[in-house]
């Protein structure tokens, strides 16, 4: 069986490489020039560089964690991210030592009373968007200072028009704990990511092309493969004839500069209307400092709208399109069922890379192309 996966990114990958080891051939293009997707890092001045953006691993999903580390060692980092607004400095998630610095409270009861005074105004209402749901869960403060300038910026739309469920993507504690994420496992890959993915695909029966568009022979590849996984836009894929569902983009700037540290943390957000871009990551913090002394590199992420031909780095998953996507859905099954969209781009969900490997897993153990 001849199998195409479009796309080196953690879905493609682990479908390439799983469906090799049973002994299938496997041919894998890429249109960038390298591999692992938005998770990609490239070595600068001994510092592994995360060129899209910050990537942390996290998960509690047992399975996914034992099948990552197979293919490299994890460090022990722990995202304990910062807030700068207006040059008050906050720590996240939302915890006793950011309701400490905000009020002065000191104990879990006095920072309960004070956010359940703040959502007065919700009480009893069920959230019906973004805006609603942050002050239901830290109140109006909080709301004003790290949540909605920010996610204005990141989001381009007002929170009022945004669904909940993406800031229930944050934790609230009542305990001093800076620990941005609740999973069970967390770490960054020793060595970066694109050696994962390169290990996952170093297998005979597996041919890899990068620099090679699908969409640029695309009636080629469908006569050729009667089996595709195809990991990009579902809706460029049918160029748009059903409507264009939205992305966010983002623009990165990053910078090497000479000194040996810059911000004293991985990941400093910038919470306040004016700055123009949502986060600064200083990449060596990721390992501890214990690279380049006399360097460190920076980048800076700013938020952009999306118009086709741009990256497509974050799905928008309101109504709108989500009920567009599921069109796309049917509309691929009955008239591509050679072809089965995966990951972030290909399923139109905000996923995290072990949300990504483990629908990938899942993918493979059920049989999509015999359905
Ligand atoms: P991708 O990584 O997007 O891979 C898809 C690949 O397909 C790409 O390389 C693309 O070039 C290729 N492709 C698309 N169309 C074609 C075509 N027509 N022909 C050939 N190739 C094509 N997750 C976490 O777990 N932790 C984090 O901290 C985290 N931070 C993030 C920060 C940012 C700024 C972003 C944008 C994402 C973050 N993520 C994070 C999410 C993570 O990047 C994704 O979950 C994961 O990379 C998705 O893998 P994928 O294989 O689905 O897609
Ligand atoms: N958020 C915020 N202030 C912050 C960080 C996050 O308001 O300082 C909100 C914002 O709406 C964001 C959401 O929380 O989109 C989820 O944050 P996360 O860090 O998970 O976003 P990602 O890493 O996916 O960009």
């Amino acid at each position: 069986m001849k199998l195409l996966v479009v796309g080196a990114g953690l879905f493609g990958a682990t479908v390439a490489r799983e469906r090799a080891c049973k002994g299938d051939k496997v041919d894998v293009i890429e249109k960038r020039d390298h591999l692992a997707g938005n998770a990609y890092t490239e070595e600068i001045e001994g510092i592994q560089v995360h060129r899209y953006g910050a990537h942390i691993f996290h998960t509690s999903n047992k399975a996914v964690w034992k099948y990552v580390n197979q293919f490299a060692e994890f460090n022990r980092f722990t995202n304990e991210v910062i807030a700068n607004y207006q040059g008050e400095i906050y720590n996240l998630p939302f915890n006793m030592n950011t309701f400490n610095k905000m009020w002065g409270v000191i104990t879990p009861a006095e920072a309960a009373s004070k956010i359940a005074e703040q959502r007065l105004a919700m009480s009893g209402k069920q959230p019906q968007n973004l805006e609603e749901q942050a002050i239901s869960l830290v109140g109006t403060d909080i709301y004003n200072k790290l949540i909605k300038a920010y996610t204005a910026k990141q989001w381009g739309r007002d929170p009022k028009d945004l669904p909940a469920f993406i800031i229930r993507r944050l934790p609230v504690r009542l305990t001093f704990d800076n620990n941005y994420f609740d999973d069970l496992y967390q770490g960054i890959p020793i060595g970066g990511y694109t050696q994962i993915v390169e290990k996952m695909l170093d297998q005979p029966n597996i041919t890899v092309q990068l620099n090679t568009d699908f969409l640029q022979n695309k009636a080629e590849y469908l006569k050729r493969y009667d089996q595709i996984v195809y990991t990009g836009m579902i809706d460029e894929f049918f160029d748009y004839q059903l409507g264009t569902l939205e992305y966010r983009s983002l623009r990165f700037e990053t910078e090497l500069l000479n000194m040996a540290n810059f911000q004293g943390n991985a990941v400093v957000n910038y919470t306040d209307a004016e700055t123009p871009f949502t986060r600064i990551i200083e990449h060596k913090h990721f390992e501890f400092g214990k690279s380049n002394p006399g360097k460190t590199v920076i980048t800076r992420e700013y938020p952009v709208n999306w118009s086709r031909g741009d990256e497509p780095y974050y799905p928008v998953n309101n109504s709108e399109n989500n009920h567009l996507f599921k069109k796309y859905r049917e509309f691929a099954s009955i008239n591509m069922p050679q072809v089965a969209f995966g990951g972030r781009l290909g399923l139109y969900r905000y996923y995290n890379m072990d949300q990504v490997l483990a629908a990938a897993l899942q993918f493979l153990d059920g049989d999509f192309f015999a359905s």
